[in-house]
């Protein structure tokens, strides 16, 4: 991997904790592995829950003074570490790629979307602003300050090993808080790349820890039961999620959750079919359908439904599977066999239920964890896929008849994080995004992330949003002062 690079002091194999790059205390180690070969790229410490809670104690010390610092002087901290992770884009994408399997263009796209989130906090740092409220009686002076919560934990998945750190800990330090993340195992290298690159930026020792570990439970509870820990940020399933959350509750801590999605994707009778074709091949596979903000669900209306999937088949098949790190690859490997084994089980349980396949529906030449782009007609409500997130290349399509009818569709999941649909009439364009109960509506567009705005799901996709003005208030406390004078 070193080889490939142009600064290959960005491969790091020891954790960061409170400015310190070390090995577990016991030696121990966990592999990482590079889903489109299966070698090992590296081995990275594997911490015990004890050494997690001496990470917790110096994020705690750091916190009080990188607390006291201007909005300024954090800004400007920022803003240099968004300036090396985009000076170093290449570096980081490829590194994401050899743990991820990504494409290198999405990759680089995760880069810069990451980095994006840092620019953006290291700005909204200078501007967190309280008020002045007219007082209830003729001698009281009320003032509302924000303040940062104090030390924030993270947990993020290996689906986006840089940008779902960076839309936490941006907010976090834009703040005032420390920060300390347990990446996932599977992709530690990109997160150990961003401390490479924050501790040149100048963070201070302890403000920002990469707590490398493979035992997310111990950590987890870690985070959940130590009095220091005042905030606890989480990207996952909504499965882990429901566990951090009755786990935080006995110490009442605040906690954002990014949790799972089953997003439905609409295509009515008046869309522009070519639009539509080109929105969901984008919005369902990519990062080979292993985001929570894929379509899981795409419903077509019976008007259009032979000739979108006639399109759909066409858009799909020329898709070029292959190894992310090679040039012109579309699809790179699912990130390990167990990914595999879930897209199988949703297309048997498909097929059982009279879905049909029209293209795919087995592995890939290639063979290890490399899957054809699929996709079924004649879906239905029963089916799994109706119900649970694929988190794989395989696009089921249901056929309907009205609105009405696909917007209840639509809403009958326990998830609500992103929705699209496609369509050109007006009032159908807005019945329709005000109908969906979700948190993020793609209209007449598959792709819907970007630092600017508010990202994040209601029903059981989470708590809290990441991106915008509203993301840092995440990590902020009102403070309300009544003064007698
Ligand atoms: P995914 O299917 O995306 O891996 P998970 O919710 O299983 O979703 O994992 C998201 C993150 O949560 C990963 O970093 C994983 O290691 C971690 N994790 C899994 N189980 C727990 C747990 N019980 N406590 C804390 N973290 C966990």
């Amino acid at each position: 991997l070193k080889s490939l690079l142009s600064n290959p002091d960005l491969v790091m194999d020891k954790a960061y904790i409170n400015g310190q790059w070390v090995d577990a205390r016991n030696g121990a180690t966990f592999d990482v592995v590079n889903p489109a070969r299966g070698d090992v790229i590296a081995k990275i410490p594997d911490l015990s829950r004890e050494e997690t809670g001496e990470v917790i104690d110096a994020a705690y010390k750091a916190q009080k003074d990188w607390a006291k610092k201007t909005g300024k002087d954090r800004a400007k901290i920022l803003r240099k570490w968004f300036d090396l992770m985009m000076a170093n884009q290449e570096d980081l994408a490829i590194i994401m790629t050899a743990e991820q399997g990504k494409p290198l263009a999405e990759s680089r796209g995760e880069i810069a979307y990451g980095a994006s989130f840092v620019e953006w906090f290291g700005e909204e740092a200078k501007r967190v602003y309280g008020e002045t409220i007219p007082g209830h009686m003729a001698d009281k002076r009320i003032t509302v300050i924000k303040q940062p919560i104090g030390v924030a934990a993270g947990i993020t998945p290996w689906n986006f090993p840089n940008a779902m750190i960076a839309r936490k800990v941006a907010p976090a330090l834009a703040a005032g808080c420390s920060f300390v993340i347990r990446p996932a195992s599977q992709t530690p290298l990109s997160a150990l790349a961003m401390a490479k690159l924050g501790e040149e930026a100048g963070i201070p020792a302890g403000v920002f820890s990469v707590v490398t570990s493979e035992d997310a439970s111990g950590v987890g509870k870690e985070f959940c039961e130590n009095p220091k820990v005042r905030k606890l940020t989480f990207t996952g399933s909504t499965e882990v999620g429901r566990i951090l959350l009755r786990q935080a509750a006995d110490q009442v801590m605040k906690c954002s959750m990014e949790l799972g999605g089953n997003a439905p994707f609409i295509v009515f009778d008046d869309a522009d079919i070519d639009e539509a074709v080109k929105g969901a091949i984008a919005c369902k596979f990519r990062n080979n359908g292993q985001t929570c903000v894929c379509a899981n669900r795409i419903y077509v209306q019976d008007g259009v439904y032979d000739a979108f999937s006639a399109k759909l088949k066409e858009a799909v098949e020329a898709l070029k599977v292959g190894d992310g790190l090679s040039e012109g690859t579309d699809l790179g490997p699912l990130i390990e066999p167990k990914a595999i084994d879930k897209v199988k089980d949703h297309l048997a349980d498909a097929l059982s239920k009279g879905g049909k396949v029209l293209t795919g529906g087995e592995m890939a030449p290639e063979g290890g964890q490399f899957f054809l782009p699929t996709i079924i007609c004649d879906a239905t409500q029963d089916m799994k896929v109706a119900r649970e997130e694929t988190f794989g290349p395989f696009a089921p399509l249901f056929r309907f008849k009205d609105e009405d009818e696909v917007i209840e569709m639509a809403n009958d999941t326990i998830f609500g994080l992103a929705s699209y649909f496609y369509a050109k009439d007006l009032s159908r364009v807005i019945k329709v995004q005000e109908a969906l109960e979700y948190g993020i509506v793609g209209v007449n567009t598959g792709i819907i992330s970007t630092e600017v705005a508010p990202f994040g799901g209601v029903k059981q996709s989470g708590l809290g949003r990441e991106g915008s003005h509203h993301g840092i208030e995440d990590y902020l406390e009102l403070k309300y002062i009544c003064t007698n004078v």
